[in-house]
């Protein structure tokens, strides 16, 4: 089969057509560099870069292009609350800047560690502002606007389609009584282009434009950053689910007033939840999980990836330890056949079962179904019909689409380990961590744990064992 893609305008799974034949504009939005990101965050970007994978395997070169959030997405998405970036310079001490640059590097850090590829291109949102202020002005130009309070205002009764991704009713919205803190606003789903006369008295980036002295909504810098590196029209949006009621949907609305070109986006793919047992996992209530945090407690950032996979991206997830101990332990148990495998196999080289590609393609061209194609991988890893040559062959190609850095694992110890070296090591790591270099402290610990050797990090250090199982 085709690749198809679960559409969430209409709702239903869809097969994908390109716009340019062989090629593919995919834009998802980026994350809001206030603080660490969360593992409910992570979600997203695992299913970005899986679904990349996936456009690549069905032989589409792929534009991917992510933002970064380093201005103006307030608390609230309905321009609501305050400054999520400014808060977190006011409370660390810092400039918005610097916050930015510390989060965005932490950020990258944390998706590599997830074997994510980079994108295309990862675009800032300080870096874009005129792009902003000449699609404001567009969308100005064809009387969608308003100035009220200071602030400039998308008139959501001027765009007829206002709602459909989220399938609001106009009338319903007018109709409904609300409580809104901004008295500028004509409607409440009005939201702001560009702010001028701020709620926050001394914003710290502030930029020349035709409506004075100010900085943009939150949605716009999503608009022209797609539109600049992507064209008016493109192929596929993604985010998390909670987008769909306020940020894609004022996207389109204002993507489509600018252009005059409708549909802007072809296909829309929303990621559902990661929960905790308590309910949302959330940034800004600080109730939240990190990757760091699973890595301090022995997980490889791998396990939390198997552990995403075995469920489908449209599905919500209750994230628990226990689940992710028997990730592990899964994943454990794949890497430890294919290093029998391999070895096997010794130096003959194998040809990949096309049988099982065939069902594994079809598992992930129909909405990327991960379950059933993790069911492949347990299937052929384990089929006695074929060589070890083989299964090692056909498992390298299924590694390389859902990225589980099996191969690359599946490898045997070149030479014993004594007591001193390990704690060279482990020191090594400490210094690693203080510098901020996780990513060499991972490899540290995935070095060790090659020799069966096991960190747990306290509060008084690092202590290790010999993990005999
Ligand atoms: P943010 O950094 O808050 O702008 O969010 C980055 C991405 O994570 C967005 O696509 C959100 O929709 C998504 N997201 C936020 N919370 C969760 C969660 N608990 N589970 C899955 N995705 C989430
Ligand atoms: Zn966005």
């Amino acid at each position: 089969m085709a690749l198809a893609l679960f559409n969430t305008i209409g709702r239903t799974v869809k097969p994908f057509i390109s716009l340019v034949p062989g090629k593919v504009g995919f834009y998802g939005c980026g994350p809001t560099v206030y603080d660490y990101a969360h593992i409910g965050n992570l979600r997203a970007y695992v299913l970005h870069d899986i679904l990349v994978r996936t456009l690549i395997r069905a032989g589409f070169s792929v534009t991917y292009v992510m933002n970064i959030t380093d201005i103006g997405h307030l608390s609230g998405d309905n321009d609501t609350g305050n400054d999520k970036m400014i808060n977190s310079a006011i409370v660390s001490g810092k400039s918005v800047l610097e916050v930015a640059d510390f989060y965005t590097q932490a950020f990258f850090t944390d998706t590599e560690r997830l074997g994510i590829m980079k994108p295309t291109i990862v675009c800032k949102a300080t870096e874009h502002v005129a792009d902003m202020i000449a699609l404001i002005q567009r969308i100005e130009a064809a009387g969608y606007t308003y100035c009220s309070g200071g602030n400039l205002y998308f008139d959501i009764t001027k765009f007829p389609s206002y709602g459909t991704l989220a399938r609001l009713r106009l009338d319903e919205l007018r109709a409904g009584v609300r409580i809104d803190i901004d008295k500028n606003k004509h409607n409440s789903q009005d939201f702001v282009l560009w702010f001028t006369k701020s709620k926050f008295e001394n914003h710290a980036l502030t930029w020349d434009s035709p409506w004075g002295r100010g900085y943009p909504g939150w949605h716009i810098e999503c608009s022209a950053m797609s539109i600049k590196y992507l064209g008016e029209q493109f192929d596929i949006h993604a985010g998390g689910i909670d987008h769909i009621p306020v940020h894609h949907t004022n996207e389109i609305a204002q993507s489509e007033a600018a252009t005059g070109k409708s549909p802007w986006v072809q296909y829309w793919v929303h990621n559902e939840f990661l929960v905790l047992d308590k309910g949302k996992m959330s940034k800004t209530s600080g109730d939240f999980i990190t990757l760091q945090m699973l890595v301090d407690a022995g997980y490889h950032p791998m396990d939390y990836r198997y552990f995403l996979l075995g469920a489908h991206y449209r599905s919500q997830i209750q994230f628990s330890y226990q689940a992710l101990d028997g990730a592990r332990n899964a994943r454990k148990s794949l890497v430890d056949k294919l290093l029998l495998l391999k070895e096997k196999a010794g130096s003959t080289s194998g040809t990949p079962s096309q049988a099982y590609l065939a069902s594994f393609d079809n598992a992930m061209e129909n909405d990327l179904s991960t379950p059933r194609a993790l069911a492949v991988l347990w299937t052929v890893i384990r089929d006695p019909k074929l060589s070890a040559a083989d299964i090692v062959a056909t498992v390298a190609v299924i590694d390389g689409i859902l990225g589980l850095q099996l191969m690359a694992d599946s490898v045997a110890a070149p030479v014993a380990i004594d007591a001193a070296r390990i704690e060279a090591l482990i020191a090594e790591r400490t210094e690693a961590k203080e510098q901020k270099d996780f990513v060499k402290a991972d490899c540290i610990r995935q070095e060790l744990n090659k020799y069966g050797i096991v960190l747990t990090d306290t509060p008084t250090g690092t202590t290790w064992r010999i993990d005999i199982l």
